[in-house]
């Protein structure tokens, strides 16, 4: 069986529309026909070759997406043919059956544990989550990226009381996810901050109290105004090494948390004052939000279903999969929150 793929052959062009042929299943392993998937800042790194050398071309991309299992490899228990199903890049428990390898007309084309920049994959089954009755597929593609690494970065790793202060520097899609794991939380206040007007806006739909225009004023300035003493937690998602800094440099003495989401271009590095570190500050990473699919996507699924939280306006208009360039175009340049991307026509 064939399916299409958007393929990374070299990096810093764009993706190329090509049919491959799909491997038989091993062990731990699923089909998955996508129905929406996503695309981050990763795939950028990826695509525009910022990540260094990359020894897998040609190769898939894509970690966030949603689907249905048509089939399934021997040992297979998470999922079963006809399930709707969440993929991530974050791994649950199951098999870890490792990558793929497809034939591009007698060329190899690698794939990780999960790839979703096509109409069909092969996935690890610990890369898949079903899903609960009521979630909309277009949603769902945040469980893969989105809402666990922004989401879990607040309720995981920054663990905040009821009342504490919370900023978030970067209001793309993860940094919206992680203003709604503040909201959620009941964090108050919820300062969110950008160069941008129009995500800002979006990050007062999502609840955040105050926002700060960093192009127009100082944000340290201007968070020292809202919360004399720094804020409890500090979130950065914007994948520049300055921008860390200053999330370290806005928490609290003696108890503040600067958490650092985003993905810096390989070979930047980040200048700190260590005397922050003397002041009984704390400057955590994550690994996804250090989420755990099988206790937090539940979680993050009912918020969904229950409407606590209100994830449309996060998600693009469709794209078509002969697009996905110029979603991937757009994520880049800051015009769209979540690009969702439609694999199958119907
Ligand atoms: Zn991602």
């Amino acid at each position: 069986m064939k399916t299409e793929a958007a393929v990374l052959v070299e990096t810093g062009k764009p993706l190329e529309l090509v049919s491959l042929e799909i491997p038989p299943l091993s062990r731990g392993q699923c089909l998955v026909e996508i129905a929406y998937s996503g695309a981050c800042h990763t795939q950028i790194l990826e695509a525009r070759g910022r990540r260094g050398e990359d020894p897998w071309l040609p190769h898939c991309l894509g970690h966030e997406a949603s689907g249905i299992v048509l089939e399934v490899g021997d040992g297979v228990t998470r999922a079963s043919p006809g399930d709707r199903v969440a993929l991530s890049w974050i791994k649950a428990n199951g098999i870890e059956a490792g990558g793929s390898t497809y034939d591009w007309n007698g060329k190899t084309v690698n794939a990780g544990a999960v790839t979703t920049f096509q109409r069909h994959t092969v996935v690890s089954e610990n890369r898949v989550t079903v899903l609960p009755d009521g979630l909309e597929m277009t949603q769902a593609i945040l469980l893969g990226c989105a809402l666990p690494t922004g989401m879990g970065a607040v309720l995981n790793v920054g663990k905040p009381i009821e009342g504490e202060a919370v900023v978030v520097f970067g209001t793309g899609g993860v940094g919206l996810c992680a203003v709604m794991g503040a909201v959620v939380s009941n964090c108050n206040p919820v300062i969110a901050i950008d160069l941008l007007e129009s995500k800002l806006e979006k990050a007062r739909a999502f609840g955040a109290t105050h926002t700060i225009d960093s192009s127009k004023e100082d944000a340290i300035t201007r968070i020292a105004e809202i919360c004399p003493g720094g804020v409890d937690i500090a979130i950065e998602a914007t994948g520049r090494p300055v921008v860390m800094a200053a999330a370290l440099s806005a928490a609290r003495s003696q108890g503040g948390r600067a958490v650092v989401i985003g993905n810096a271009p390989k070979g930047q590095t980040v200048t700190l004052d260590p005397l922050e570190f003397n002041q009984g500050k704390s400057l955590l990473g994550t690994w996804g939000g250090d989420a755990k699919p099988d206790r937090d996507f539940p979680l993050f699924a009912s918020l969904m279903t229950e409407k606590k939280i209100d994830v449309e306006p996060l998600l693009s208009e469709p794209y078509r999969f002969d697009e996905i360039n110029n979603a991937l175009d757009d994520l880049e340049a800051g015009r769209i929150g979540r690009p969702l991307i439609k694999m199958k026509d119907s």
